[in-house]
């Protein structure tokens, strides 16, 4: 599996025409958490059968690959770092996430995910990363493969840490809680479904 030069590992599904292209412009994105925004969160998700689709989850992604919109799944994978799973398990997640996905003709531009935790026992990935939510690594590796406006895209998640990824690199936050969220600049949906036309209003070209 490569490795990338900041340390994430990452996983490129890119479709055809939807790839990165040299000397593009660049454009808005939608960078979506995992684990609790388009899967359920169960808590360390390492094997397909612990993979349950949020409602409505596949059928925004659906929306947004149909609007022409890249989407990026940028997602903490601690679990790596805490032995609770390796980088195979993660890879065979994202695989069937990805053929559960095309059932609803719904597809992930790329994956990124970062391994590391400051806490691991897992020697290999036990230390802090500026990949790891909230820092910036993954959003801008995507940016990067995807050709990404960073500061016209959106950042989707029901975590603080996602919140501060956007605001880290710019972007747009979307919180998703059920209680809704208050701080300015972050807009808060109860889930993917109920986010997806908020977004593509503001993202579609
Ligand atoms: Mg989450």
């Amino acid at each position: 599996m490569p490795e990338g030069a900041i340390g994430t590992v990452r996983q490129g599904f890119v479709s055809a025409g939807s790839g990165p292209t040299v000397g593009r412009l660049s454009r808005p994105g939608v960078l979506l958490d995992r684990d609790g925004t388009i899967i359920v969160d169960h808590g360390y998700v390492g094997s397909v059968d612990r993979v349950e689709f949020i409602a409505g989850a596949p059928e925004a992604i659906a929306r947004f690959n149909r609007a022409s919109i890249p989407v990026a799944v940028v997602t903490n994978q601690g679990g790596v770092a805490r032995g609770f799973y390796g980088l195979d398990d993660v890879h065979q997640v994202h695989q069937h996430i990805t053929e559960r996905l095309a059932e609803h003709d719904a597809h992930i531009d790329l994956y990124v995910y970062c391994p590391y935790h400051p806490e691991g026992v897992v020697e290999a990935f036990a230390r802090t990363s500026e990949d790891r939510k909230p820092r910036p690594g993954m959003a801008r590796a995507a940016a990067v493969a995807l050709n990404l406006d960073l500061t016209a895209s959106f950042v989707v998640g029901d975590r603080p840490e996602d919140v501060g990824l956007a605001e880290s690199v710019g972007a747009s936050a979307v919180y998703l809680a059920a209680e809704g969220c208050d701080r300015p600049g972050v807009w808060g949906y109860p889930s993917l479904a109920a986010a997806a036309s908020f977004i593509l209003e503001r993202v579609a070209t």
